[in-house]
């Protein structure tokens, strides 16, 4: 008999200059990427950078143009779908409306010919790992968008596949589902170690549940890193921005610190060379103080337990500040910031 669902093993996964061009169009342009065992990447980018390009020829939904892809080191590029050993789920919930959520979720296994006592057992373990053990006999439209996603998870997971691959699956939730889900899925994933890729334009959500975001930038990947490393040290100004807030300012390198608004910072990477830079400051970089900056409030949003206001610079330069809550701010108003001592990102040095 097999093994419980939580008894598996996430294969590794290598896409190796992976090129997909549809039509004379190139959507891949030569992509590489590298997943251990159990790992899990987000695959992050604007709408059309090729994420689900990526993520449909990993699954073999797609034929790539030139490259290889590897699972378990194992070449798979001539493997059809359905013999990837691949779990997917998509946006849509893309449940069979006329089955139960049993019937649902056995459908993988009865096309694999398991008999129908295993596909009964195997299927309330994968009900119950996603928290949906009473609601089996239920029909799709007798349920909301996240138990419906639930259903998914537990039909990708129930024939024990070695890679799971998430494209979009919280995006027709709503916002609070998404986080309750979000974290739910990451939990699953790390109990079943299985190597998870996980596509989504929304960056919040990226760092959040990912131990490695790839950033996609029109079929290519523009950097891959730990959320700390993408927040803290993005590589260009596409990352910089595309992840987090940032205010972009105008600076100058010399003798491995930048002077920003009058101040001298030091810098993530002191190997820049002298001259003038681009710098980007988090929100959370910059306070409202006594005395320093002078600024003008431009707007201001309150986020609960914390605030941002929305500050104008002498130069013109709008940035964002984040600060408590109980620091009020009004348009209009005239303030002073100050700047944190933490290293900045600076970027490609202006022409
Ligand atoms: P989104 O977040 O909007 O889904 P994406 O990053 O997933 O975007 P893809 O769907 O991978 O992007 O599309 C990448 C590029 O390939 C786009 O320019 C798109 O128009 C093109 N493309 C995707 N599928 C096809 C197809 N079947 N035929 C022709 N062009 C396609």
């Amino acid at each position: 008999t097999t093994p419980p669902i939580t008894v598996q093993e996430g294969a590794s996964v290598e896409l190796i200059d992976v090129v997909k061009d549809y039509s004379g169009q190139r959507a891949l342009n030569g992509v590489n990427l590298s997943m251990a065992r159990g790992e899990f990447v987000a695959l992050l980018g604007p709408s059309g950078c090729g994420k689900t390009t990526a993520l449909r020829a990993l699954s073999g939904l797609e034929q790539v143009t030139s490259g290889s892809i590897r699972i378990n080191g194992v070449d798979v590029v001539g493997t059809p779908v359905n013999k990837r050993d691949i779990g997917m789920v998509f946006q849509s919930y893309s449940l069979f409306p006329h089955m139960t959520v049993t019937q649902n979720v056995e459908f993988g296994l009865e096309m694999r010919r398991v008999d129908a006592a295993s596909r009964r057992r195997r299927s309330a373990e994968a009900l119950d790992l996603v928290g949906l053990g009473q609601l089996g006999g239920r029909y799709a439209h007798q349920l909301s968008g996240g138990q419906q996603q639930r259903v998914a998870l537990a039909r990708a997971l129930v024939t024990r596949p070695r890679v799971l691959l998430l494209d979009e699956p919280l995006s027709a939730l709503d916002a609070k589902v998404r986080v309750q889900l979000r974290e739910e899925i990451r939990k699953i994933q790390t109990e079943l170690g299985i190597t998870t890729l996980f596509v989504t334009h929304d960056q919040e959500e990226a760092l959040a549940v990912a131990d490695r975001v790839a950033v996609m930038r029109a079929g290519d990947i523009e950097q891959i890193g730990t959320p700390e490393e993408l927040y803290r040290a993005p590589a260009t100004d596409f990352v910089a921005e595309f992840v987090g807030i940032s205010n972009r300012i105008d600076g100058v390198v010399s003798g491995g610190s930048v002077t920003v608004l009058g101040h001298r910072l030091p810098l993530v990477r002191p190997d820049v060379a002298d001259g003038p830079v681009r710098v980007f400051l988090r929100p959370e970089d910059v306070s409202l103080a006594p005395a320093g900056i002078p600024a003008t409030v431009v707007a201001t949003s309150f986020l609960g337990s914390l605030r941002r206001t929305f500050v104008r610079l002498d130069d013109g330069a709008v940035i964002s500040v984040q600060h408590a809550a109980r620091e009020t701010t009004s348009p209009g108003q005239d303030v002073f910031l100050a700047l944190s001592g933490s290293p900045v990102t600076v970027t490609t040095a202006r022409g």
